[in-house]
């Protein structure tokens, strides 16, 4: 296929053929179709095949791809130029579009990824409070500087080694990785590291090890016990911003954290990522304060034209009603299909977020995540891909329906899901 030799030609020059790891198809091998072109809820390849796509660009396209009114005024943007590194009016209505829609924002700085936005917030945390440790969870994603690429290796309270080689140990050393939905060693850890903990920083529902709910009381005993000790809580809702709900999993769980990172839907399908929160904390941010952090594209025109018009269009009446209603249908029948089959999966959904655990029981934290069947897993996605359903490649990840996901789009979906698991 085209794909093929492309894929071919791409592993001479980039590494893996790709640039970003999971695109590579590396867990669930084969060959990654090159996408050439994408519309509303599909995606078409270089050779012409047409999925349905749950990828949606890893989390940005909830209305589907090149929604007419975004490319409309993108295309306006793009006559005015293409960046100035200068104030735009733009970038307000955008700061007071993400304070409006987040409450527990009320400044907000704008960068280029999410990667960037929580770099930001974690140094504004550390110059805000003075101190140089935070706290962290097993399975959580948070982009890929240096001090955040730690899972820790060996139990609970132990501090990080690096996961990824270039990252020195010394740089690992402030990170602390505990065990999601565990309410106690965060609270032990807390109490014996007292005074050094600068921020505790969590993905308010887990994306990046499947789906992981927080537990009843787990976000809200967080935000006590980071009120008790001074220690500033962040949401890294770079993935659950605008997804679970206008306003994010803070609206939804009721939790006011203490600063957000935000990117993906923010962005509209451009690179984009921002972080915010209360305003004495984020005001020690240059050039009013003494923390450090710029950007040369940073609240690029294009990039908040694209962001700005799809927040716009997202807060329209019935949206988020609508992605439920959907999600919720191909939960409800995706169920009903895989229990036909096999007793040995979880479907798991908050939102228009969902995925498919090949284990029989509650997945609550990575380690839990871990006992999945990889290898049944990776023979559902094959089986799906060929009938033109394209998932995200890997059990860890997970799904996302777009406005665009029609039922019909859905219907295929379920029918599709039947036959991959009677070939399992
Ligand atoms: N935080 C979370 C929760 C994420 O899911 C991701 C990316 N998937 C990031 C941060 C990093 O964002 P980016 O890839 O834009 O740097």
């Amino acid at each position: 296929t085209r794909s093929e030799h492309l894929f071919e030609e791409a592993k001479k020059y980039i590494p893996g053929g790709v640039n970003s790891p999971v695109r590579a198809y590396k867990s669930v091998q084969g060959t990654p179709p090159f996408i050439s072109w994408a519309d509303g809820a599909h995606v078409y390849d270089v050779d012409g095949n047409d999925y349905i796509d749950y990828v949606g660009s890893w989390g940005p396209m909830i209305l589907g791809h090149r929604h007419p009114q975004v490319m409309d005024a993108l295309r306006k943007a793009l006559d005015n130029g293409t960046s100035f590194g200068a104030p735009t009016e733009i970038e307000i209505e955008m700061a007071r579009l993400l304070t409006d829609a987040v409450p527990s924002i009320e400044m907000v700085r704008m960068v280029n990824s999410g990667t960037e936005a929580t770099m930001g917030a974690i140094r504004v945390a550390r110059g805000y409070t003075g101190r140089d440790k935070i706290i962290k969870f097993n399975g959580c994603y948070h982009g890929h500087a240096d001090y955040l690429l730690v899972r820790a290796g060996s139990g609970a309270t132990t501090f990080g080694t690096p996961d990824s080689k270039g990252v020195p140990a010394d740089f690992a050393r402030n990170t602390i990785t505990l065990p999601y939905n565990n309410l106690e060693a965060v609270r032990e850890t807390l109490t014996r590291e007292k005074g050094t903990i600068a921020a505790v920083i969590l993905e308010p529902v887990v994306g990046n090890m499947g789906v992981v709910p927080p537990r009843s009381g787990f976000l809200q005993g967080l935000r006590e016990l980071c009120t008790q000790h001074d220690t500033i809580l962040i949401f890294d809702e770079v993935m659950t911003g605008f997804r679970v709900a206008w306003g994010g999993a803070q609206s939804l769980y009721g939790i006011t954290p203490d600063m957000t990172c935000l990117g993906k839907i923010i962005g509209g399908g451009l690179p984009v990522g921002a972080y915010g929160g209360r305003r004495d904390i984020m005001e020690q941010i240059a050039p009013i304060g003494p923390v450090y952090q710029a950007g040369t594209l940073s609240g690029n025109p294009l990039a908040i034209t694209a962001g700005l018009k799809t927040l716009q269009i997202l807060g329209r009446p019935g949206t988020y009603e609508l992605l439920e209603e959907h999600s919720q249908y191909l939960e409800a029948e995706g169920k009903k299909i895989a229990a036909r089959h096999t007793a040995d999966v979880s479907f798991t959904r908050v939102g228009s977020m969902f995925c498919l655990f090949f284990f029989n029981g509650d997945i609550t934290d990575y380690e839990t995540a871990q006992q999945c069947d990889t290898g049944k897993f990776n023979r559902y996605f094959h089986a799906m891909l060929d009938q033109g359903v394209y998932l995200a490649p890997s059990q860890f990840e997970v799904g996302f329906m777009s406005l665009a996901h029609s039922e019909e789009d859905i219907d295929k979906t379920l029918k599709a899901m039947d036959k991959a698991f009677g070939k399992q």
